[in-house]
């Protein structure tokens, strides 16, 4: 996850990272085991090391990954902690926020979570916002 404060550009999706933001703290008080936000923002180096898309929701501060603290929870230790992770997708979509199944990556399981559907980022730049380079 980037240390500093993310980009000017960015900005020009304040008003929905705010909104974003409260959302997601709701949906970490709603789970009821303790939760690591493992990625936030990415800046266009880690996004490119990740493979991610340069478009991805993480580029503007609109998408986090959790994952539940315990390590003991990761799926491959267990279906005991299959609530923990269940209980993270149900409070996103009571949010109104956007989840997606990541438990299935190997050294990283999540759950990715994201401000709007899938394209909103390239909605955005249709529309003139811009995202960092
Ligand atoms: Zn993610």
């Amino acid at each position: 996850m980037s240390q500093g404060p993310p980009p000017v550009a960015i900005r020009a999706y304040w008003p929905e990272v705010y909104d974003f933001a409260f959302r997601a703290s709701r949906v970490i008080r709603r789970v009821p085991f303790p939760l690591t936000i493992s990625s936030w923002w990415r800046d266009a180096r880690e996004s490119r090391a990740l493979g991610s898309s340069s478009t991805s929701q993480h580029r503007v501060g609109l998408a986090l990954d959790l994952q539940p603290r315990e390590r003991a929870a990761w799926p491959w230790r267990g279906a005991r902690f299959a609530p923990a992770w269940e209980a993270i997708i149900a409070a996103a979509r009571a949010e109104g926020l956007v989840p997606v199944d990541e438990r299935n990556k190997p050294n990283a399981p999540h759950i990715h979570v994201q401000y709007g559907p899938a394209g909103y980022v390239d909605r955005g730049l249709k529309a003139g916002k811009l995202i960092p380079v």
